[in-house]
């Protein structure tokens, strides 16, 4: 006989509003699709979670895009059969990219070629997307180099470049602007007219651009966004402004209080490294209520927690986070509510410990 062991909630979890991110999705391809522009919905931040992704494209989103072959390959076994784009190619994953990617961002010759060879070998064509380095110095080729290695990928068996793209304010903060935008479109014009193609994706940027979509008078030839963080946060990201009309709040992460004390708010005793190899430096505020909730550095990104209401985060080790709880009654048992900037989202979803708990349905 199978012994039942009752659990009254997971704890720690993550609560996931599917409505809210359809809302969000919706939002924000009504907002972009006015001024003609697509969106591919970003997954990573979710490891791909099927349910999700579907809550993106019943809210509009025209693609799938993830940077991981093992969220695509579940999304695949989940039944998503939207067009689905690859962030980030690996030249070793060229195989499983042809069977289970339809495009792919793509900056390395090797790598096109390799994909080429088993685009052929499985009969199938497969359309990438070449990324150019507009000054954020993260993947891309640099404009001057651009002509030449079009002009060594389009006639590859099986291949068909379908469009170019950027990516900025990821590595250097670079912000998109009118300037780098109408670059960008000036090169996909350029290359047209060299190579007699036409590019139908030219694919602008992240959840960085929102601000440059709004002031725009002209959007140019950008037609396609990639946006992550805007779906599923509700924010831009050059001011991580929330953007009007989009909930903040579609994840949030509940954890236990596992002791609450009044304690003096300076440790006592000789001070030494931390468990970290910080010394650390404290302010004296008297006798406060402390709280420690079961959850720590091995399952967070903790300065990615944002605690509501009076909360304040003093301190963390692996698996103890510390709260100041402004003298409220915080009792051991309860569950206290936390919302998460993109670093505590990615990082929570990734943790084993962290339940997921999807809130609402896709019908
Ligand atoms: C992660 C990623 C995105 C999405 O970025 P957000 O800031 O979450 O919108 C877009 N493009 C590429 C290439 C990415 O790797």
């Amino acid at each position: 006989m199978l012994r039942q062991i009752e659990i009254k909630a997971l704890l720690p979890r993550i609560e996931i509003s599917l409505s809210q991110i359809r809302h969000n999705a919706q939002m924000l391809s009504e907002h972009y699709g006015r001024k003609g522009i697509s969106l591919m919905g970003v997954s990573k931040a979710t490891l791909g979670d099927p349910e999700i992704a579907k809550a993106m494209i019943q809210g509009g989103v025209k693609f799938i895009a993830d940077s991981r072959i093992e969220n695509i390959q579940k999304m695949r076994i989940a039944g998503i059969s939207t067009q689905i784009v690859l962030l980030r190619t690996a030249f070793s994953q060229a195989e499983a990219v042809i069977k289970n990617v339809d495009i792919s961002l793509n900056t390395e010759l090797e790598t096109v070629r390799e994909l080429s060879n088993f685009a052929k070998i499985h009969n199938t064509l497969h359309q990438i997307i070449v990324m150019v380095e507009m000054g954020d110095l993260r993947e891309g080729i640099l404009p001057c180099d651009l002509p030449q290695f079009i002009k060594k990928t389009i006639d590859l068996p099986n291949i068909k470049v379908i469009g170019i793209g950027c990516n900025l304010a990821c590595y250097g903060g670079v912000k998109p602007d009118n300037h780098n935008m109408y670059q960008l479109s000036e090169l996909a014009d350029a290359l047209e007219k060299e190579f007699r193609i036409h590019l139908e994706i030219i694919s602008g940027g992240n959840s960085a651009n929102y601000e440059w979509s709004e002031a725009a008078q002209a959007v140019g030839r950008i037609n396609n966004l990639r946006l992550g963080e805007s779906i599923l946060l509700g924010c831009e990201t050059v001011n991580r402004k929330a953007i009007p009309g989009l909930y903040t709040s579609a994840f949030k992460l509940i954890a236990e209080v596992i002791e609450s004390k009044e304690k003096p708010s300076l440790p006592f005793g000789e001070i030494c490294q931390n468990a970290f190899g910080n010394v650390p430096t404290f302010l004296d505020r008297g006798i406060r209520r402390r709280i420690i909730i079961a959850l720590g550095r091995q399952d967070i990104l903790v300065s990615g927690l944002k605690p509501n209401k009076a909360l304040e985060i003093l301190g963390s080790s692996s698996d103890h986070v510390v709260l100041d709880s402004n003298n409220y009654d915080c009792q051991v048992g309860s569950e206290v509510e936390f919302n998460l900037d993109y670093g505590g989202l990615l990082s929570a979803m990734t943790s084993p410990f962290i339940a997921k708990q999807v809130i609402g349905n896709n019908h």
